[in-house]
This record gives C-alpha cells, structure tokens and sequence, in this order.
C-alpha cells in the first residue's frame, strides 16, 4: 500500500497525489495529512484503521469528478481509489460486481464488447461509479429507466471501525439503504457496488437533434415540456443553450437519444418529435445511427478537461412557468464554454420511489455548467452562478447532491423524513466522525450532517 505523507515527499509528489485526479482544475486550499493509493479492499481497511491511529478523518476518492473537489480534505487521510479497478460480470444473473473507481466507459466498454450488456452510468464517460451511485446517480435515460442507484443490489463497505461489511435489502440494511442517495455523507468506504445491468439495445443508439435560435427559446421550451411525459420509454429528452462552435450567438439544442433493438422502433419512437417540433431550426437531424461511445464522446467534449468549473442545479417546481423561472440562465451564459441544461425526468418523477436515502425529485431537472479557462474570469463567472440561483432556487423544491457544494448554497436535498433517518444512520455508524461527511463552509458540519433547509427561506 503506497501512503504519501505531506511532511515527507516533495511539493510535486504532494500536489499530484492532493489533486492530480480531480477534475475541476479550479483547485481548494485543503490539505490531507496523507493519501493511500489503495489497490486492493485490505488498504481500505489499513487506512482507515491508520486514520484512528492518527486520531483524522478519512476522505475517499473514486473518479475525482466531483466540481466541489470533496475528496481534498483538510486534517484527513485521502483514500485514492484510482489504482483498485477490478469488474466481474455474472452473465447468467446479469450482475456486475464493480470497484467504486470505474468509471461508466470502463464498465461499459467490457460490457457492451464481451456480453451485450450496459449500465446506465453517468453521461460523462469518465466519472466514477462510487461518487455517482452513491449520489443516486442520473444515468443514461433516468427519466423512464429510474435512477442508477437502484440498480445497486448491494454494496461491500468498510465501516468507520474498519469492519468489512456486505450490506443489501436483508444484511445492514440500514448502509444499503443510506448508499443510494446518502452522496458524500456515506458513513463509510464503499469497496464493490454490485450493480443489475440491462442489455445494450441491438440497434445501438439513434438520436434526433434540433438546433434552434434563442429567440425561439419561449416557443421551444414550451414544446419539450408538452411533449416529454408522454414520450416513449426509451428515450432520453434534454435541452442545453450554448455557443456552437464557431458561433457568436447562444443557441438552444434539443437532444432525443433512443436505445431500441431495431432502427424501425426507432424511427417510430422519434417521429412525434419530428412531426410536431417547432418551426425555425438553423441545424437538425432526425433518427440518426448513433452509440454510447458518440455520446461519451459529445460529452467529454462539451466538459473539456484542464478547465474551471462552477456547477449548481435545482429541480424545478411543477407547478412553476418553467421556461420563465430559467429564461436568464439559459439567455445570458457568461462564457462561450459554459452551458444551461434542462433535462426531463417526468415520468420517473411522478412514481413512488423504492424505499432509499434518495427521495428529491421534479419533473425538471436544471444545471448550469459554467465552465472557463483563466483564473482571473473566476469572480465573474461565479457571480453569475450565484446571481442566477438566487432567483432559481425560490422556484425550486431542493437539488441534486451530484451537482452541488454546499460550501456555496445550501438547499434541500432529501424528503424531510428520509433526511432525518439519513442524518441517524450516519450518527449510528460513524459517531466519531471519522469519515468527513458533507463539505459545507469551513467543513464544520462533521456528524451533524446538512439540516436539508432552504436557506433563502431562514
Ligand atoms: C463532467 C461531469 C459530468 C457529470 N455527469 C453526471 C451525470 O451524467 N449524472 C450524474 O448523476 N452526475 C454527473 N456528474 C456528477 C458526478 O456524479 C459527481 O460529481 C460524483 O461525485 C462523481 O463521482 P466520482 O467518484 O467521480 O467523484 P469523487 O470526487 O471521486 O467522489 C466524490 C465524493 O463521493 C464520495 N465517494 C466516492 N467514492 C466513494 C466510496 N467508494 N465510498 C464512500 N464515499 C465515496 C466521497 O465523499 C467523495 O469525495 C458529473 C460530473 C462531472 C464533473
């Protein structure tokens, strides 16, 4: 097990191993005591026994793909996770077991290749399993085939005491129940997720986009929210304003993404679009072949590596003039990389949810990615970010842990009463607060949690 103490390696070593996997190139002034590059579940459990010893907390690290940088940790020792890859597929049952650090491209590519199988991981190729499932995780077509995290069947865990626990629906049922939703406040080390997959549609995927002037956006908008609970069950709908390459002007884009068995079932599932989408597109495409790696692809590209971010998110009211509530967002970006999402989850929205920490939902998903490239735009472009969800959030009923900080904003993130058994759990398992939990302002919040308050309402 390698262990980089602070005190004993030179500054480089220190700094690749503090931040050298995370992300968001926008780098915290946090500074773990040490990081175990563990490779094997016994480091799990030779760290966290070392962290006791040493009377600090434990940070974990899968993927590094979270925009508030939770890993880098002040008076801590980082597990780095990146270097313990290991997947097992049982295709006989169709379950995956999976190291936390895999990311969705790692799984799928073996999965699709080898066995006709996917996961619905997230849409950036190479966020990690750990970070994303534990937040519930907002997977490939989340609207109809739910959240990522019920697909988890059970978790292998490292308490707080260093114990290695299997925890599903009969064992610990109280870890596997905080696993999918709990996010950054798990109250232990995740070491294999064991995961239900689907099969790859035997046709791949196929897409429908339509590229609209933002004068259009009132219009647009409209038509995505009449047209998107009733749409077929395999399709994924968002919309995005950015600047297309080359452009010099904020354009809206909507994106149907389908995943059938054969290109006719496509074709059928994608024509209501077609057939009833607004008039005035500078640029479309209809039923085109596509796959998972394109739009890995897309993805990374639109969420370049090496640069700034400043992400926040709000599930939108229902009942609220959505394209009204998100006019400023989506019209006045504050760099030519950033980009506004709307993404529908109606109709998973309107079912009751299995029985889990996760428990926030609307039927419109909104993120801003404000994404930029020097230093001396960071004021400006987080102001903005601050500026608009200041007017968002009054028309939101709480967010998604996946794309917050709550060092920034605090709003709701659970159901009241699964909020208060998720904070119990978490006090049960981890008294001492020996794993750092919820990154709130100054990291204060240790046991306690987050209080799952609207905070423009106090
Ligand atoms: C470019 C980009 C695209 C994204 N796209 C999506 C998307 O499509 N859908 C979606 O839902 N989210 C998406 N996200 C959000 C993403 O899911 C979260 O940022 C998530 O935290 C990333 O997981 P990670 O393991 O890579 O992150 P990490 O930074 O490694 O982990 C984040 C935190 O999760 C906890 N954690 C991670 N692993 C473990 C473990 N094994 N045991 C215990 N705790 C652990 C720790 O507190 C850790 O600090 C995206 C993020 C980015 C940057």
């Amino acid at each position: 097990m390698q262990i980089i103490w602070k005190d004993s390696v030179d500054a480089a070593t220190y700094e690749d191993a503090r931040v050298g996997r995370v992300f968001n190139q926008r780098r915290p002034e946090r500074f773990p005591l040490a990081i175990v590059k563990a490779t094997c579940e016994e480091d799990i459990i030779s760290a966290v026994k070392l962290s006791a010893k040493h009377k600090c907390r434990v940070a974990v690290r899968s993927g590094g793909h979270s925009w508030a940088a939770w890993s880098v940790r002040d008076n801590s020792i980082l597990i780095d996770l990146g270097n313990y890859k290991t997947v097992e597929v049982d295709t006989e049952t169709c379950i995956a077991h999976v190291s936390p650090s895999l990311t969705g491209r790692e799984l799928n590519t073996i999965l699709i290749k080898d066995h006709g199988l996917m996961f619905p991981g997230g849409h950036c190729p190479d966020v990690g399993l750990g970070g994303f499932l534990l937040q519930g995780g907002m997977g490939w077509n989340c609207k109809n085939w739910g959240w990522a995290c019920e697909r988890v069947q059970a978790i292998d865990v490292v308490t707080a005491d260093g114990d290695l626990l299997h925890c599903n629906a009969s064992q610990n049922q109280d870890l596997y129940w905080a696993a999918r939703g709990a996010g950054p406040g798990f109250p232990g080390v995740v070491t294999k997720f064991h995961l239900t997959l689907k099969p790859y549609p035997k046709g791949g995927f196929r897409s429908s986009g339509y590229l609209y002037p933002i004068d259009l956006y009132r219009d647009v908008f409209n038509w995505i929210i009449s047209i998107s609970p009733s749409f077929d069950e395999d399709t994924e709908i968002a919309m995005v304003s950015h600047y297309p390459e080359g452009e010099d002007k904020i354009k809206l884009f909507v994106l149907f993404v389908t995943m059938k068995d054969d290109p006719e079932e496509a074709e059928r599932a994608l024509r209501p679009a077609q057939e009833s989408r607004p008039a005035g597109t500078s640029n479309e495409w209809f039923c085109q072949e596509d796959s998972l790696e394109t739009q890995y692809n897309n993805q990374a590209n639109a969420n370049p590596e090496k640069h700034r971010y400043c992400a926040d998110n709000a599930y939108i009211d229902n009942d609220a003039d959505v394209p009204a509530v998100l006019e400023e967002a989506f019209t006045t970006l504050p760099h030519r990389k950033s980009f506004a999402l709307w993404y529908s989850m109606n109709p998973c929205s309107r079912r009751k949810l299995p029985d889990m920490a996760l428990s926030m939902q609307s039927d419109h998903y909104f993120a801003l990615y404000t994404i930029w490239e020097e230093q001396s735009d960071d004021a400006r472009c987080r102001a903005w970010v601050k500026n608009i969800m200041a007017i968002v959030e009054r028309q939101s009923v709480g967010a998604y842990l996946g794309d917050s900080d709550f060092q920034i904003r605090r709003t709701k993130f659970w159901a009241d009463q699964n909020a208060k058994r998720l904070m119990e759990v978490r006090r049960q398992r981890d008294p001492q607060g020996r794993i750092c939990g919820y990154l709130d302002q100054q990291d204060m919040s240790g046991v306690d949690g987050l209080e799952n308050v609207h905070e423009w309402k106090l």
